[in-house]
């Protein structure tokens, strides 16, 4: 009797542990499942843009589009708005300058812009020096990012013209909208219409984790 009324206790101990430990790794799959749907959509863009990334590369050089990249950088090489040049590609028919694999990206996107709506967007500004942002920032503080913690400063950013494409509701706006996550760019929350700051013609690189936010 003794033997058994020592061992229930210690049953019952283990099906309890049992049962706590069941419970934890329910909710622990709970949450796992939680974060993989959140993380899914980035992960998605991140894995499209390493292959477009390649794909980019390859298109970009057949068309010569990026004929005056000599970088093939996917790193900051230099603090916000100081970059140098050599880490930075024109990617043409624009003049705007982005880092390298950015460039890559958008001048695959551009040529599935130009197949789908006949011509490629209008760009109308990219990398900015910290001198450039902090010119811009003084002339308009609410909208425009201080020098130092702008996208655009990293080559990362890109502003579609704010008169034509970079309007909601266009049917250029309305193919970015769609496709440029494909390519790695997407608009921040904050710039779509109805953000907290709407900026429908900003995009910018997603697919690099250097970005900030
Ligand atoms: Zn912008």
């Amino acid at each position: 009797m003794l033997a058994v009324a020592v061992a229930v206790p210690a049953v019952r101990h283990v099906l309890d542990e049992r049962e706590r430990a069941a419970h934890e790794a329910a909710v622990a799959r709970t949450i796992a499942a939680e974060v993989d749907k959140r993380t899914t959509h980035e992960q998605t863009v991140v894995r499209t843009s390493r292959g477009m990334s390649q794909a980019g590369r390859a298109v970009a050089d057949r068309m010569l589009i990026l004929s005056s990249c000599a970088s093939t950088g996917a790193q900051p090489s230099g603090p916000n708005g100081r970059l140098p040049s050599s880490a930075l590609c024109t990617v043409p028919p624009s003049s705007v300058q982005l880092r390298a694999d950015a460039a890559e990206a958008w001048a695959s996107l551009q040529e599935a812009f130009k197949e789908a709506l006949g011509r490629y967007p209008c760009v109308n500004n990219g990398y900015r020096s910290y001198a450039q942002q902090a010119k811009m920032h003084a002339g308009n503080p609410g909208m425009v990012a201080p020098p130092g913690t702008s996208n655009h400063g990293l080559g990362l950013a890109l502003d579609l013209c704010t008169n034509s494409d970079g309007r909601a509701g266009t049917s250029a706006w309305a193919w970015m909208d769609a496709h440029a996550s494909d390519y790695g760019w997407d608009i921040p929350y904050w710039a779509r219409p109805g953000g907290s700051r709407p900026e429908p013609w900003h995009w910018e690189y997603v697919a690099s984790g250097d970005r900030v936010s």
